[in-house]
């Protein structure tokens, strides 16, 4: 599969010390498009997410693929970044995600997702604040995102909100309002 990617150089200020067109191809050759999952072929990490080697400004020596995915596109470098696939390794970035959960949950009810998935497939069900406590304790113990999603029976996505979200409390107040 041939893929164009529009990608602008302006935006390529995030790459050091290596030539663009070598960092591109060193990326996407990386990448297995045969699905509709885009698969990071390297062996993933300790978590399940695919890492690229690469100078990155202010970001060591290596970063999530999905998120280098993400910027080659945007330009954006994400301060968070869910897959709707809940595939770590995938790096098609139809299927990436960013912005405030606020942004999140106003995008799904304009899309009218949110009314058509009930309990825990719903990112966004009723989550209490017993677990927003859990999964913030486990977060912080280094237990990976999606198995505090298995262990708490809670959608991969809240977890990943509850975790980078410091105003879980809005959510909550914006689902109560809504409902
Ligand atoms: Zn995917």
């Amino acid at each position: 599969m041939n893929i164009q990617v529009p990608f602008d150089n302006n935006k390529a200020t995030l790459v050091q010390g290596e030539d663009i067109a070598r960092f591109l191809d060193r990326f996407w050759s990386k990448v297995d498009f045969s699905g509709d999952c885009w698969l990071w072929k390297c062996s993933p990490d300790k978590d399940g997410y695919g890492r690229f080697s690469a100078l990155l400004l202010g970001m060591g020596k290596s970063a999530f693929a999905h998120r280098v995915a993400y910027y080659l596109v945007t330009g954006i470098w994400p301060k968070m970044l869910c897959h709707t696939c809940d595939t770590p390794l995938c790096v098609n970035f139809f299927r990436l995600y960013e912005g405030t959960p606020l942004d999140n949950i106003r995008d799904m009810d304009t899309r009218g997702r949110r009314a058509n998935v009930s309990g825990e497939y719903n990112p966004m069900a009723k989550i209490t604040w017993d677990t927003v406590r859990q999964v913030r304790e486990l977060a912080s113990s280094g237990l990976p995102q999606r198995r505090i999603a298995k262990q708490l029976g809670v959608h991969y996505v809240s977890v990943c909100l509850i975790v980078n979200n410091k105003q879980w409390k809005e959510v909550s107040l914006y689902s109560a309002g809504a409902n």
